[in-house]
């Protein structure tokens, strides 16, 4: 039975006998090769073939106990943080971070406190958080602000702070790396990612270096972030005082891990783009529908990010003879979609509502 992240991978994380494991069962999220997307793909890299040429995986993250890849970094920091007697945790979040953070420090009998920006944090996660009983604060104001009060209340007083930026957050989320390579047999030729605080792409990036250096795995992927074009401060080269965009779990325009994610793209060979909220509601509504795949509009910045690198001939420098092994691309898709309910309903058509009448539902069935 998979016992969640710290005792599946127990000697790859900074715990000891000592500490009290704090685990949901986090992890162990499926990797689903996307039949579509791999012919998408495939059709822009090797126009001529009928074989897909290249495999793209997604990594299901919304699968984890409170539906985001959080949880992997929750449990790390929740254990130690009640390992060192602490009683209360705090955190600024988009929404995913509370709902877990709620979630553990239910699990742990600790205090929980969270700030959110007002108004911008979608209902799925403010209902987790809630429920899961933390103390919720809004600000009239963005993550960014919202993060730096956190750090402040937290570095005055006994109160551990539970963002990215708490070492133990990057040490679970790392997990994710290992078991794409344990179900690949090895590390993907490119790893894809959305980018916010840019905490999951340093994460991913330590992985599969440690994986590689315990030669688990044979080679290190090329890293691929993206971020959406209104809340792109890496692309850009600076931060951004007012970020936008409908992907409200990256809608942050001061990372507190850019320069990491900068050393992940730069050590890697890869690089840091951007998706605009059309390409990621294109890509959200493919996944849904071509592929089955149920994911927040954030997570599907990783997929639109390939799509529009794909098109650019971007991965046709990488086309392979015909007997080497097809390319593979991981796209990490970071949380559920019931997450943001109201997004998928205005994304669609709503449902005709009509008097209950066979002859009047078979004509609206177009039989
Ligand atoms: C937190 C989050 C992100 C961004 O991850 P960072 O580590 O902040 O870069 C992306 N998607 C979802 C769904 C998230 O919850």
């Amino acid at each position: 039975m998979w016992k969640g992240i710290i005792e599946e991978y127990r000697k790859f994380l900074p715990v000891t006998d000592k500490t009290p494991v704090v685990s949901l069962c986090e992890g162990n999220t499926p990797l689903i090769c996307a039949q579509t997307l791999s012919k998408l793909v495939s059709d822009e890299v090797y126009p001529h073939t009928k074989k897909s040429s290249v495999g793209v995986y997604l990594k299901y993250e919304g699968l984890n106990p409170t539906a985001s890849f959080k949880d992997r970094g929750m449990t790390v920091a929740i254990s130690k943080a009640v390992e060192e007697g602490r009683k209360a945790v705090m955190c600024a979040s988009t929404g995913n971070t509370s709902a877990s953070a709620a979630a553990y420090a239910a699990r742990a009998g600790i205090k929980c406190v969270v700030l959110i920006p007002e108004g911008a944090i979608t209902l799925g996660k403010l209902s987790q958080a809630l429920i899961h009983g933390a103390k919720v604060i809004a600000i009239k104001g963005n993550f960014d602000d919202a993060l730096r009060i956190v750090r402040e209340i937290c570095e005055k007083h006994p109160i551990t702070l539970v963002n990215s930026i708490n070492p133990y957050r990057i040490e679970g989320q790392k997990t994710g790396s290992f078991e794409i390579c344990d179900s690949l047999g090895d590390a993907p030729d490119f790893h894809a990612i959305p980018v916010g605080n840019a905490g999951n792409i340093t994460a991913y990036w330590k992985g599969y270096k440690e994986y590689k250096a315990a030669n688990i795995s044979k080679r290190l992927p090329k890293m691929l972030g993206f971020q959406a074009e209104g809340a792109a401060p890496i692309v850009l080269g600076h931060p951004v005082k007012e970020p936008r965009t409908i992907a409200t779990a990256i809608k942050i325009g001061n990372p507190a891990s850019w320069k990491q994610a900068e050393a992940a793209r730069d050590e890697s060979g890869g690089l840091i783009d951007m998706v605009s909220d059309d390409e990621i509601l294109a890509a959200y509504k493919l996944l849904a529908s071509m592929d089955g795949i149920f994911v927040e509009p954030a997570s599907a910045a990783s997929v639109a990010g390939i799509l529009k690198l794909a098109k650019k001939g971007f991965f046709n420098v990488r086309r392979q003879k015909p007997d080497e092994q097809r390319m593979r691309i991981v796209c990490v898709l970071t949380g559920h979609g019931l997450k943001d309910p109201d997004r998928a309903i205005a994304s669609v058509d709503k449902p005709k509502v009509l008097e209950p009448n066979v002859d009047l539902v078979l004509k609206e069935m177009g039989l």
